[in-house]
């Protein structure tokens, strides 16, 4: 019988522990060993709070209990995020997770929605999503089971504490067999014949030999940054944000179900209401603000008292050429990143994971996983990016050179024929993998101000008159049911209460 193949994982945040509680959760201790190895002297990046609805899969995937993750990591639910004054100044939008209303046929919703726009009717597109509707009511239930209700059309992701999570993988990938070791990895020994990495040496002088290795050592992408052959791919040109400042504040008003995204002069800050706290950050280019003007902007805009001083995080947009060569794989950071308008991090990661799962190699390690691996890797990075730069590059803002810089960039052509496709007749490609799907693609477009000319001629197989009729009552019934729906802190103080009874009242009063 093969002996289990020995993986060592470098680093323990996000990235290293979910790889260790997948692994040890889904693998049997026959078939891998996982030993992790983190630095208490290091730390981890300490931010990456807001997830997509993937997510709640990976839970289910790797056997996490929802109520039980989010109680221990101050967790409120997710439905999507608003975008204020991205599109111009006074705008907002919500990207909802969920449709616009349902398919007609095989007519996607909006093709009927343009349709009514175009015969002189007004309809507010939002008001068609049962999604937003509630998010913007602070409504929160869990979606329903009858795929012919209308209050099935919609999933939700979380808003959680970092480090309570990495903490929470951490017990529970442990509790499955992963070891842990702290230390400071100081040095990388290779095959001399192959260029694999043999072994890793800690300051401790500790020696850690192992068939794969997993670089989830952040930024300093320790292993896989050390081949001059797989160089960084510089991606600043499309997303110019290279800072970003962190600042946690006191709970104010209402625990808002959704991520919140506002446009600045130089970037965007954002806001993640968690039980007890709310996380803030302006992420922007050093190229047009200086860090003092962007601190002022940070900490004039908080819903209430900051917790501490802003923490300063620099970044640049982009991916390794190869995340997996020979023996060392990336995930995480060490991979790549692409800033965090969209919360797709954690979601690259969990996609990294489950693809080394369905690609689970023996020893030696058959190249041709590898490929496959690092195909599955550019296509989602590739995919994420055109989303992202959509953001930026479909503004009307003409108020700071940030917004003129990328209204006037050269974008992939990959996006610019998205848009083309779009604004032609509403067309919007569905992928077979990676991010984002059609219902995505429509809100940000639309709330970044595109409009379609015109829309697929399938629509006209139903009466006008129909079409109106039907619009009017799916309005009035999403309404309606959102009005019956709780309120998205009473859900949370019922379903996952924040495990730290001391702290958890401080969410009472906040919104008392
Ligand atoms: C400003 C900002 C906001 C973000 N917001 C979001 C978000 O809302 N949603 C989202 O999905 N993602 C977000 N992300 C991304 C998210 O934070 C990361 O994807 C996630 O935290 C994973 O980080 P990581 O585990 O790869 O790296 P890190 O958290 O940096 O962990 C690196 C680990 O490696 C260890 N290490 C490093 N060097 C050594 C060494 N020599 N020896 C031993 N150990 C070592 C460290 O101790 C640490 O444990 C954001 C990122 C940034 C920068």
């Amino acid at each position: 019988m093969n002996r289990p193949l020995e993986i060592v994982i470098v680093g323990g945040g996000t990235a290293g522990w979910m790889s260790a509680a997948a692994l040890a959760g889904v693998l049997t201790r026959e078939q891998v060993s996982v030993r992790l190895v983190e630095s208490d002297e290091i730390g981890t990046v300490g931010v990456g709070e807001a997830t997509l609805p993937q997510m709640k899969e990976f839970n289910d995937y790797v056997g996490i209990i929802e109520s039980d993750m989010m109680r221990k990591t101050n967790a409120t639910f997710k439905l999507g995020i608003e975008f204020v004054d991205w599109g111009y100044k006074g705008s907002s939008y919500i990207h909802p997770f969920g449709t616009h209303g349902k398919p007609t046929g095989s007519v996607a919703f909006h093709h009927q929605w343009v349709r009514a726009l175009q015969a002189g009717h007004s309809y507010d597109i939002e008001d068609f999503s049962y999604a937003i509707v509630a998010a913007r009511n602070n409504k929160f239930e869990f979606p329903g089971g009858d795929p012919a209700a209308i209050n099935s059309t919609y999933s939700y992701a979380y808003h959680f504490d970092a480090s309570l999570y990495a903490r929470f993988l951490r017990d529970f990938a442990e509790a499955r067999g992963a070891r842990r070791t702290e230390g400071k990895v100081v040095d990388v020994a290779l095959h001399p014949e192959s260029g694999d990495i043999a072994s890793i040496k800690l300051q401790s002088g500790e020696s850690i030999t192992g068939d794969l290795f997993i670089d989830c050592s952040g930024f300093r992408a320790l292993l896989i940054g050390r081949d001059p052959k797989n160089s960084f791919e510089d991606w600043t040109k499309w997303l110019p944000c290279d800072t970003a400042l962190a600042v946690p504040c006191a709970s104010a008003g209402q625990l808002t179900p959704h991520t919140r995204s506002t446009a600045r002069e130089a970037g965007w800050q954002w806001r993640i209401p968690l039980q007890v706290r709310t996380g803030n950050g302006y992420v922007f280019s050093s190229a047009f603000i200086s860090e003092d003007a962007a601190a002022a902007t940070l900490m004039q805009n908080l819903d209430g008292a900051p917790l501490d001083e802003p923490r300063r995080i620099r970044f640049k947009a982009g991916r390794r050429l190869k995340s997996w060569r020979g023996n060392c794989l990336a995930i995480g950071l060490a991979s790549g990143f692409l800033e965090p308008l969209e919360s797709t991090s954690i979601y690259l990661i969990q996609m990294a994971i489950v693809n080394l799962l369905k690609l689970f190699p023996r020893k030696p390690i058959d190249p041709t996983l590898i490929d496959e691996f690092n195909r599955l890797v550019d296509l989602e990075y590739e995919r994420v990016r055109d989303f992202l730069i959509l953001h930026y590059y479909a503004n009307t803002r003409d108020d700071s050179e940030l917004w003129k810089y990328c209204r006037n960039m050269d974008v992939p052509d990959s996006l610019r024929e998205k848009m083309a496709l779009f604004v032609h007749r509403g067309h919007i490609e569905k992928y077979k993998d990676g991010l984002f799907a059609p219902p995505s693609w429509l809100s940000v477009f639309l709330g970044q101000g595109l409009r379609p000319k015109n829309y697929d001629r399938l629509a006209d197989n139903m009466e006008l008159d129909a079409t109106l009729t039907g619009l009017d009552s799916l309005r009035a019934s999403i309404g309606e049911r959102v009005k019956a729906m709780p309120d998205h802190d009473a859900f949370v103080r019922d379903y996952c209460p924040a495990a730290d009874a001391a702290r958890a009242p401080a969410m009472m009063d906040a919104h008392a």
